[in-house]
């Protein structure tokens, strides 16, 4: 730096140096008019600013200060003022780094003894303006995740489209939601549920263009806009790597999650020509995404404006339509597999529009839950069915069970258990006839609430079910957890166990795993017979469904009920049947001759002159033993006896047959396919020996078959018997511990009252004395638990009495005894005695 000595700062006097070397603001003066525009004087302020000292500074050109340079803004500033020209304000650095300053220069005029000065008052306004630039950032970006704000979002949005519409290319805005993300939130805690937040806007982030932009408008709903998109393949394949990096599992506090997500997507110009109204259409194309199940993208689509029209409309009327009573209720019949009967009557909605007709719960429940009317439906369809009890009731019909459906929402109604017990009080139905049917997404809203809710409901003493299993959750630990009494298989699951493996291997795994557990099963949606009796054969115990009976009307059920309607008896459990033999021979003589024959054995006799008729035969009954020719036209004996054993492995196969030498009818018998051959002619007496043979094997076989049957109903029984108990078991414990609570509560009650206090059991044993009573009676020696009659002679001159009162005499001093007997409040039992000193000699 260049020095010129001539130049110099004059030493101030007094107070002016003292403010001098106070201030907080950098003082520079400078010589307005000497070349090279010298520095007269710095305050210490200024040099710490600077990073240099005064000696270093006196004298150098201020035109080296700031950022030198030919573009020096602050020199320029300083030629500028110095030549009578505009002072300003400039912000730049003091020197290379140093903080960040606001220079403001003025111009001083010359004084007698001072040339005319720049005076440049220099603030560090660092701070400042980083708070500054962190408030700008915040008003435009989230604070948990950076990303950008709504404001911000609407602001790339608008550039984005007017450079689309300046290059005719497109735009497309995607909302974004992760799917459960309120159960992670719910379970994990906000802590995770924030680092998955970040987590994602990460992953997504990585996804996108520079000219892109993620933002996040709160929760867990992100909006994207993709500017200058081509077309809906461009955005399809963006979207499509998002919902890949987000189905990876995210490392959070400690676990591995999976997070799926779905996308709603609206296009510019396309879908609408203004941000708002796109920004609605990919939030609806969202929820369109959201209601598929999950993982899924959709695009808008006009239809979707209008079903959401519709559904605003259907939401008003359904509000009308509970005030106006439009609902009405239908029950659906439950048979038991075991006798047959109607076990349980299913509740459900129905809506009767006054344009569009009866409408399923099915279509209107989902929209009630959304609109909070399902709280007040629920209690709708309890007290109805409260009602159409009673009526059956008075109708002298048989008790049935009511199986009620309760939304998540009313579920966790706090009023619930309160409103069950009343509807049951002030309809008089037996709390076992009503059952309660619950969703296990409902129970595992907060599974500690539901814990609480569901022990209130079954101190009730109401059944607990646990409805659409196999869909949500599946969880067995769930059947475990809670206090169930019935599981219901889903309808979606019941429709594939006879076609689909996977299907029937899962409802068998819950049927065996409630019934260890000691919970009943029922199979929703059996439609079929073939599935009512797959279910049988796999000892469910219960099956609803339009097979046995779609819903009905209250009338229609009580016909039902006085009608005992019950499944036929072949889909039983357990079942006897008459024993049937079904004659295969092309030669009708010979069937008839046969069946003259065994007649008189008693069995029911089928007959058919060929293989296939034969097959047809076995298919439409149940067959035990089959007695076939060989020779038949069409298919051969030992071809339709290996098929009968392959479809119905069961039966029991004889070939009766004059043609022995074939080597198929040897190959049959070396399968298993024939269990006698025997040749025509016949003898009679030995004819109907094999097939009296036949029928006691098949028989056996049977027996093993029902017997493993009853074996395993015994064993479910005993689980279901063991569960009840140890219901009943908690609740006594659960009373007990009430019970000593109280207790402890009253004792420590009476060891602060002054008089003294005994209590006696019922056989005059001491079971209490408090501190009072104890240093009454301290030279009696050890009283608790022993007769009060021989511990304690002068409180029972007379003998015990259970109650009343009288007067003692103890070392001197008059007592007044009371004796009050217990139990008249409580299930206290025996006495307490009070002992207090007599008035008199008080
Ligand atoms: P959910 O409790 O699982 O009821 C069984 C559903 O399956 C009923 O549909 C019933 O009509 C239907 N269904 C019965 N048999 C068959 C069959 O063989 N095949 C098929 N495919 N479906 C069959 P719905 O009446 O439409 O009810 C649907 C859901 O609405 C119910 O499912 C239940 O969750 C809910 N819901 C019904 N009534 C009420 C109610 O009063 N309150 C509440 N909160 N929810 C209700
Ligand atoms: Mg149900
Ligand atoms: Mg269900």
């Amino acid at each position: 730096m260049e020095v010129d000595t001539a130049h110099s700062s004059r030493p101030l006097a007094g107070a002016a140096a003292a403010a001098w070397a106070a201030c907080a603001n950098g003082v520079l003066l400078v010589d307005a008019d000497a070349a090279g525009l010298p520095i007269l004087a710095v305050n210490p302020a200024f040099c710490r600013l600077h990073r240099s000292t005064e000696t270093g500074l006196v004298g150098a050109s201020a035109l080296l200060l700031g950022d030198s340079g030919p573009d020096n803004p602050l020199a320029a500033a300083l030629r500028s003022a110095a030549a009578g020209g505009a002072t300003e304000s400039l912000l730049l650095r003091a020197g290379p780094g140093a903080p960040l300053c606001r220079w403001t220069i003025s111009v001083a005029p010359a004084g007698p003894d001072a040339p005319r000065q720049l005076v440049c008052v220099v603030d560090d306004v660092t701070e400042l303006h980083e708070q500054q630039a962190l408030l700008a950032h915040l008003s435009t970006h989230d604070a948990l995740t950076g990303l950008a704000n709504r404001a911000l979002f609407n602001e790339r949005l608008q550039a984005a489209m007017a450079q689309a519409q300046a290059t005719g290319g497109g735009v497309a805005v995607l909302c974004l939601a992760l799917d459960g993300f309120n159960l992670v939130s719910e379970s994990l805690g906000y802590v995770a549920a924030d680092q998955l937040l970040i987590s994602v806007a990460m992953r997504v982030q990585a996804c996108m263009r520079a000219q892109d932009t993620l933002s996040r408008h709160g929760g867990n709903e992100f909006v994207l806009v993709l500017a200058d998109v081509a077309d809906s393949a461009q955005v399809h394949a963006v979207c499509e790597h998002i919902v890949r990096v987000i189905g990876a599992p995210f490392p959070v506090i400690g676990q591995s999650l999976h997070a799926g997500c779905s996308i709603g997507i609206a296009r510019y110009p396309q879908d609408a020509g203004d941000g708002v109204t796109l920004l609605r259409y990919a939030d609806m194309a969202l929820s369109h995404a959201r209601g598929l199940g999950g993982n899924q993208l959709r695009f808008f689509a006009a239809e979707m404006n209008q079903r959401t029209a519709e559904r605003a409309q259907m939401e008003a009327a359904l509000r009308i339509a509970l005030i106006e009573g439009q609902l009405q209720l239908q029950y659906q019949p439950v048979a038991d597999l075991q006798a047959g009967a109607i076990c349980a009557l299913e509740a459900l909605v129905r809506w009767q529009h006054p344009v569009m007709g009866l409408i399923p719960a099915g279509r209107f429940i989902p929209l009630a839950e959304a609109a909070g009317l399902t709280i007040a439906l629920g209690y709708w369809s309890l007290q109805r069915a409260m009602e159409d009890m009673a009526a059956w009731r008075s109708a002298g019909l048989p008790p049935v069970r009511v199986a009620i459906n309760i939304s998540p929402k009313q579920f966790r109604d706090a009023a619930l258990p309160q409103a069950v017990a009343d509807a049951l009080a002030s309809s008089g139905i037996a709390p076992a006839q009503l059952s309660l049917e619950i969703t296990e997404a409902a129970l595992m809203q907060d599974p500690l609430a539901s814990d609480a809710t569901l022990a209130q409901l079954k101190a009730l003493g109401v059944g607990l079910t646990l409805d659409d299993f196999g869909t949500g959750y599946s969880s067995l630990n769930h059947l475990k957890r809670f206090p169930l009494d019935l599981v219901k298989i889903d309808c979606g699951l019941t429709g594939n166990i006879v076609t689909g493996a996977d299907d029937a291997a899962l409802v068998k795994t819950i049927i065996s795993m409630a019934h260890h557990l000691g919970i009943e099963v029922a199979a929703e949606g059996v439609e079929t017979e073939a599935q009512c009796d797959f279910l049988r054969r796999n000892m469910c115990d219960q099956v609803q469904g339009w097979f046995f009976s779609k819903p009905c009307d209250r009338d229609q059920v009580a016909g039902m009920l006085a009608a005992r309607h019950a499944l036929p008896p072949h889909l039983l459990r357990i079942q006897k049947q008459p024993r049937t033999l079904l004659l295969v021979d092309d030669e009708q003589n010979i069937v008839s001759a046969l069946k003259r024959l065994l007649r008189r054995d008693g069995y029911q006799i089928l007959s058919a002159n060929s293989g296939q008729e034969g097959l047809d035969v076995l298919a439409a009954n149940e067959v035990d033993v089959i007695v076939s020719d060989q020779r038949m036209p069409g298919m051969i004996g030992a071809d339709f006896l290996r098929a009968a054993k392959n479809l119905y492995p069961d039966t029991i196969r004889i070939m009766l047959s004059g043609y022995t030498e074939l080597q198929s009818v040897t190959d049959a018998v070396n399968e298993g396919a024939i269990f006698k051959f025997l040749t025509k002619p016949w003898d009679d007496d030995q004819l109907r020996t094999h097939i009296t043979e036949a029928f006691r094997l098949k028989e056996i076989a049977n027996d093993n078959e029902r017997l493993n049957l009853e074996l395993r109903t015994a064993n479910h029984e005993l689980a279901a018997a063991n569960r009840r108990m140890e219901d009943v078991l908690r609740q006594k414990q659960q009373q007990i511990t009430r019970d000593e609570i109280s207790l402890n509560v009253a004792r420590e009650l009476l060891q602060f009252v002054p008089l003294a206090v005994i209590g006696l059991d019922d056989e005059g044993m001491v079971a209490f004395v408090n501190d009072a009573a104890e240093r009454m009676f301290r030279q009696n020696g050890a009283i608790l638990g022993n007769e009060a009659q021989i511990v304690l002679p002068e409180l029972f001159p007379d003998g015990l009495a259970p109650s009343g009162s009288h007067q003692v005499d103890i070392d001197g001093r008059c007592f007044q005894v009371v004796a009050h007997p217990m139990g008249a409040n409580s299930q206290s039992r025996g006495s307490l005695i009070i002992i207090s000193v007599c008035e008199e000699t008080a």
